[in-house]
């Protein structure tokens, strides 16, 4: 069945939607197999016949991601990492890349270990001055990467303005979406050329699969090369991952709404209160984002934000360790609320205030995660 001309909130509850011809199943099989056998006249019957290259699983949950994002096609990895790292496994030796100086962790990371190494030149620049991408880029630019909101400040980049900065320098367009998980911003349809997402967090919801998915506007030069890549690298999801994550997809638009209105009653509960020293969330008037955040996130400002307590890195610390509710581990997008500490995770050379904590808000109770962060604050 075809997902053309369904609305995104269709397309991902019926993320399963193929009713087995042989048995009318309406949850489809899940392709196990590493291989598939020849047929009579010793062809193939699918297009790929060994699980490195593809599997029927994992091409319908791509499909799924594709149609969700509005892109033409989607490459699923064995997790974000695995898709970002093969992603910058195509940026042509020593050519130059521009991403922002606050990001995910781990991307920075890995772009700096590529600067190091020579491969790639970088430029990390400072998302909140204005002009500050226009000064990063330059002719040769081979790739802008961004993310936005940013982890772990929410700091909103404007995809339209960043797709004009890059495309003007020949540069190709990455947005790394996690933390908008197709609901409520669709960066392919704001001039972005490849979509990223961190699977293992909203797309999938309920903390238990690991997964990266790439999503192209366009099938390019580039884009087959990087087929070629997850290929030869090893790196596709394996079906039963595919499978739980589609089963997640089905409740993709409800999660996410319930997340992001018990977020944005959260930020508006603490901002203020005499133990917080700011609230961080794209949904709150006072966040330097909001009016771009207002116009790029269609439905809900979604369920990340960060506190900053009044204190230090101890404080911060603490006020994770007593919570009851929201569970102190990392990761975020998934049904129950999680809360961390990010500069113990990112280490002393990481750019995150040390009193900030980052919470990924479930869809429980209000109430509750109101409670469980009012009693743990008065414990400072
Ligand atoms: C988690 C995350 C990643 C990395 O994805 P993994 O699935 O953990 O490899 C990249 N970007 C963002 C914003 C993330 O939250």
């Amino acid at each position: 069945m075809s997902n053309q001309g369904l609305r995104p909130e269709t397309v991902a509850a019926h993320a399963l939607r193929a009713v087995d011809p042989e048995t009318g199943a309406v949850v489809p099989p899940i392709h196990t197999s590493s291989t598939y056998a020849r047929d009579e006249n010793y062809a193939p019957k699918l297009k790929e016949n060994y699980v490195r290259n593809g599997s029927p699983t994992l091409w319908q949950a791509e499909e799924t991601i594709a149609a969700l994002e509005g892109g033409t096609s989607a490459l699923l990895f064995a997790s974000g990492m695995a898709a970002i790292a093969t992603l910058l496994e195509t940026v042509p030796q020593g050519a130059h890349v521009a991403a922002p100086d606050v990001m995910y962790y781990g991307t920075r990371d890995w772009l700096k270990r590529l600067e190091g190494l020579g491969r790639i030149s970088l430029t990390l620049f400072d998302p909140r001055a204005p002009g500050a991408l226009e000064k990063a880029v330059r002719k040769g630019t081979d790739l802008v990467w961004i993310e936005t909101p940013l982890n772990p400040t929410w700091d909103v980049i404007d995809i339209e303005a960043a797709a004009e900065t890059a495309h003007e320098v020949g540069a190709l367009l990455a947005v790394d979406a996690t933390a908008t998980a197709a609901v409520t911003t669709q960066p392919l349809k704001l001039g972005a050329d490849i979509v990223f997402h961190s699977a293992t967090k909203y797309l999938n919801g309920h903390s238990d699969v690991l997964a990266g998915v790439l999503v192209t506007r366009a099938e390019t030069p580039r884009w087959s090369e990087l087929r070629m890549l997850r290929t030869k690298m090893g790196a596709p999801l394996p079906p039963l991952e595919c499978f739980l994550l589609m089963r997640g997809m089905r409740t993709l638009f409800v999660r996410y709404r319930q997340a992001s209105a018990n977020a944005l009653a959260i930020a508006r509960r603490f901002e203020g209160h005499p133990k917080v020293e700011g609230v961080l969330y794209p949904g709150l008037a006072s966040h330097a984002g909001h009016a771009i955040a207002a116009r790029q996130m269609r439905d809900g400002f979604g369920g990340m934000m960060s506190i900053l307590v009044k204190g230090g890195f101890a404080d911060a610390q603490r006020f994770c360790t007593r919570l009851k509710v929201i569970v102190p581990a990392t990761s975020l997008g998934g049904v129950e609320s999680l809360a961390e500490h990010r500069k113990t995770v990112e280490g002393p050379t990481s750019p995150v205030p040390d009193n900030l904590v980052r919470i990924s808000v479930g869809i429980e109770h209000v109430d509750d995660l109101i409670g469980d962060i009012e009693q743990a604050l008065a414990g400072l």
